[in-house]
């Protein structure tokens, strides 16, 4: 029988569309399927035969964009939690994941915890060979998605390292963030089902009432707190306040959040268009920006500015974790080659790679 391995089909060694190939128990998985960054970029699949299931980890377009692929790969049934399942860009029958627990896919035990970084967004242990973790993204720090600790050994994890070796705190984050948010208007380009409703919290946390939403931003507010598995529980109470008491974008003023991040679609297309050559509001991205896009253009040419939100683990979040599991194999996945040997340097005694196959 063939020995357990992983594929690094894209997503690591630069950035890029998440997709990997899990072959175990006799089975070929595929963990994620996305499209981008940067846009329109999806993962080569040709040659990769038919597959016997794909399982998401949350649903951001660079982890479930490229579905479209499925067909190409024998249209394998597809695995997520049942919120990530129902906000699918393609109406798809979804197999249930717990949000947290233990679940099965295709036979295998798979342990599932909530990855702190997306409604409804998970990390994945699967039991094969000595243990395998897929984080997808995750982080730590978020004051809205919860976050459970993965615990069960696992001697290869695929962990989500898009930070690199950055240090930097949520709270230093913010620190910067706040005084755009002490001037004069303010756009915050984030994504509905990510960083924007975190952002409206933090600034109403902060004092702050002329707080004004798109409406994907405010319907994701509305999902999240129904969907109360996803929150952490301090952070329900503040957003059903703040569905009550923000009000829609349009003229510039106050605080305002847009789907989408980089400008590309949603609100936050047309009202860059409005804005871009005036003085007001001012601009500020808080996530990647890949080339070519508005939130590209718009902080070289600098109408806009780039701030880092935290939606990814630092450095020793991603140290903390190998300490508790103590992988003998570590793939750092979503950032540069030129990151490894740092990261290798702060990760050991576990062997970091970017090169696959891995075996298990
Ligand atoms: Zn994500």
């Amino acid at each position: 029988m063939a020995s357990d391995v992983l594929r690094l089909i894209s997503g690591v060694g630069a950035k890029g569309p998440a997709c990997f190939v899990l072959e175990a128990a006799g089975k070929r998985i595929m963990l994620d399927l996305g499209e981008g960054p940067p846009p329109g970029v999806l993962p080569e699949v040709a040659g990769l035969g038919p597959l016997d299931a794909l399982v998401l980890s949350h649903g951001h377009k660079d982890h479930v964009g490229g579905l479209p692929l499925l067909q190409k790969l024998g249209n394998p049934p597809v695995y997520a939690t049942d919120i990530v399942g129902r906000d699918l860009p393609q109406k798809i029958e979804v197999r249930p994941l717990p949000i947290g627990g233990t679940g099965n896919v295709l036979g295998i035990e798979v342990t599932t915890g909530r990855n702190g970084h997306a409604p409804g967004g998970i990390w994945l242990h699967f039991k094969v060979s000595g243990g395998f973790l897929y984080t997808g993204d995750w982080s730590t720090e978020s004051i809205l998605y919860a976050y459970d600790p993965p615990a069960k050994p696992a001697s290869v994890a695929l962990v989500d390292c898009s930070y690199g070796t950055y240090e930097k705190t949520l709270g230093e984050c913010w620190g910067a963030i706040a005084s755009y948010v002490d001037g004069g208007p303010l756009l915050l380009p984030s994504p509905a089902n990510g960083r924007g409703p975190e952002l409206a919290l933090q600034i109403l946390r902060s004092g702050r009432t002329d707080i004004f939403l798109d409406d994907a931003t405010n319907e994701a507010l509305r999902q999240l707190v129904d969907d109360t598995a996803a929150l952490r529980a301090d952070a329900h109470d503040d957003i059903a306040a703040l569905i009550v008491s923000a009000k829609p974008v349009a003229e510039p003023c106050g605080i305002m959040i847009a789907a989408s991040a980089d400008g590309t679609s949603g609100a936050t297309k047309q009202l860059l268009q409005q804005w871009e050559r005036k003085t007001e509001p001012a601009i500020v991205f808080t996530g990647y920006r890949a080339p070519g896009t508005p939130a590209d253009r718009l902080i070289k040419s600098g109408r806009a500015q780039f701030l880092r939100w935290n939606v990814h683990p630092r450095l020793s979040d991603v140290v903390a974790l190998a300490k508790a599991l103590k992988p003998k194999t570590i793939i750092p996945a979503f950032c540069d080659r030129s990151q490894l040997s740092g990261l290798a340097e702060a990760l050991g005694p576990a062997r970091v790679t970017m090169d696959g196959p891995v075996a298990l």
